[in-house]
């Protein structure tokens, strides 16, 4: 047999813990690129121009280049150079040509906004998603299909992804089965948590399950993470 790919492991490692494991993944490597950028762009004036060239991160990751202990002067590093940047450009601005404000401020003259470079983590970040998400339906039957149930299933929106790209009827079925009762599991918490707060059965106590419910069925409709995009 041969020896099982590094997504593969990433996988098993990540459905060792509740939530969705690409967004698991997603995360990981997403932290790892922002450490590495945080050291780079101290050290290295190339890297920092490189970054600048694209006006840095989005909201979600800039952010979140604040969340790495110790690393403030790095970030402060990086955001100082973002904003010299936005300050370069704005005084080389001029009045902007072809339609009007009331046009572009309404949203009916996109192109300007269509032409910003994505954020370099998140862009990054899809790409390892969408490889992790192949290999999970690659070994999904008979595989991994109990470990991500027992995860809690894939996010809506990785869900969505995957039954876009399986093809494959038993990939497609084994999806459709475990989701549909891990949010059975959880539609019934939460109908039971609704009867219970009845003051007609307010004498039953409800399970830390059922009070969680809610945080459960958020996460799986937006994903484990708050996401750029
Ligand atoms: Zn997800
Ligand atoms: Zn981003």
């Amino acid at each position: 047999m041969s020896q099982p790919s590094y997504y593969y492991q990433e996988l098993q490692e990540m459905l060792q813990q509740p939530g969705c494991p690409i967004c698991h993944v997603g995360r990981k490597v997403a932290r790892g690129q922002l450490d590495a950028l945080l050291y780079d762009s101290v050290t290295d004036k190339e890297s920092r121009e490189k970054l600048a060239s694209s006006m840095g991160f989005c909201s979600a990751h800039s952010r979140e280049l604040l969340s790495f202990p110790g690393e403030r002067l790095g970030a402060t590093i990086i955001e100082w150079a973002l904003l010299r940047e936005a300050q370069r450009r704005l005084k080389a601005s001029a009045p902007s040509a072809g339609s009007s404000w009331r046009k572009r401020l309404l949203g009916q003259d996109s192109a300007a906004a269509a032409a910003a470079d994505p954020c370099p983590v998140c862009t990054h970040q899809a790409e390892i998603e969408a490889r992790s998400l192949r290999e999970l339906l690659e070994h999904l039957v008979g595989d991994l299909e109990r470990p991500l149930a027992a995860a809690g299933g894939l996010c809506w929106p990785h869900l969505e992804l995957a039954m876009r790209s399986a093809s494959d009827a038993p990939v497609h079925r084994a999806l459709v089965s475990l989701h549909d009762q891990v949010w059975q599991g959880l539609i019934d918490q939460m109908a039971e948590f609704i009867r219970k707060r009845d003051y007609r059965f307010s004498q039953e106590t409800i399970s830390d399950e059922e009070s969680a419910a809610v945080e459960r069925s958020i996460e799986t409709l937006t994903g484990t993470y708050p996401r750029a995009s």
